[in-house]
């Protein structure tokens, strides 16, 4: 093959412009590890000590009362904060502790936050594309090359989110509950392999939280997903094992009847009629 049909094998342009971010070795551990992380502001420590270990392709539920930390391990995870000390590896080979938020996201920790960011003038469709063209990986002038290959997630992901049947109609349109499962389908776009989501059904109706559990727990397996959330039934729902943290650090871990039934959770967590 010469230069330019090289250049032009879909597969090996593919391959040469857009290098997969070096792979997450899960071979001797687990996707995320986080050890004895310390973050305090203003002198208020609000994550102490903090120890965490999500085995890959887990969901993990993450609760505990308000200012428990919760949001700061994810801000941690994520970049947007460092903590004092402390180590955040994201499986044996990436120290996150060193990478910017931009590098992290492309490494693959996708981050779904409280309010959904969807773009209302676009259809449905049109959002998921626009989700797949914001990663820096697929350099713009090659989309039109891999058009198939991004119809193809598309539909995948409108399958997973339930929203195949109103793939063309304006984002505005669409319910609280539905325009929350468009944003995780917007971040599965990238088939992140950690998936961080804050509170997902909170607004939703009965319905809505079923559907999201089916949703959450059908990534499972194939992506690691750690959801922090208040609502205690949807938890039992859909909890394999639950984290409870209290004063930036982990109180108790365990599956829900475990945790639901400790004393200290009780006390501090179950107790405030949370
Ligand atoms: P949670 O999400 O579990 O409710 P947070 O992680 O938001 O808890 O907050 C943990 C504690 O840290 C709270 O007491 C909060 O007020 C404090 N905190 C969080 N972020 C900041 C910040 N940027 N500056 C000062 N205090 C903060
Ligand atoms: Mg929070």
């Amino acid at each position: 093959m010469n230069m330019l049909e090289q250049l032009t094998h879909r597969d090996r342009v593919f391959e040469f412009l857009a290098p997969q971010a070096s792979p997450v070795d899960v071979r001797h551990g687990p996707i995320l590890y986080l050890e004895d992380v310390n973050v305090s502001f203003d002198g208020f420590r609000a994550i102490n000590n903090l120890n965490l270990t999500i085995d890959d392709g887990e969901l993990r539920c993450i609760i505990g009362p308000n200012g428990a930390g919760k949001t700061t391990m994810m801000d941690i995870i994520t970049g947007k904060t460092r903590p004092d000390s402390g180590s955040v590896w994201f499986g044996s080979r990436h120290n996150l502790l060193t990478k910017s938020e931009p590098d992290i996201a492309s490494l693959g920790i996708g981050r779904k936050f409280q309010k959904p960011t969807v773009f209302e003038a676009l259809t449905i469709f049109e959002n998921l594309e626009l989700a797949m063209a914001a990663d820096k990986r697929v350099f713009p002038s090659l989309r039109a090359r891999m058009t198939g290959e991004i119809r193809d997630r598309i539909e995948e992901v409108l399958t997973m989110i339930g929203l195949e049947e109103l793939r063309h109609s304006p984002a505005g349109i669409l319910a609280h509950g539905q325009k929350q499962w468009l944003e995780i389908g917007m971040l599965l776009m990238q088939r992140p392999r950690l998936l961080l989501v804050d509170e997902p059904v909170a607004g939703m109706t009965e319905q809505e939280m079923e559907r999201t559990a089916e949703l959450l727990t059908g990534l499972a397996g194939k992506q690691s997903v750690v959801v922090v959330e208040h609502d205690m039934g949807f938890v039992r729902s859909i909890a394999r094992k639950v984290t409870v943290l209290h004063q930036g650090s982990v109180l108790a871990e365990g599956t829900m009847d475990q945790v639901s039934s400790d004393p200290k959770v009780i006390e501090v967590y179950l107790g405030e009629g949370a």
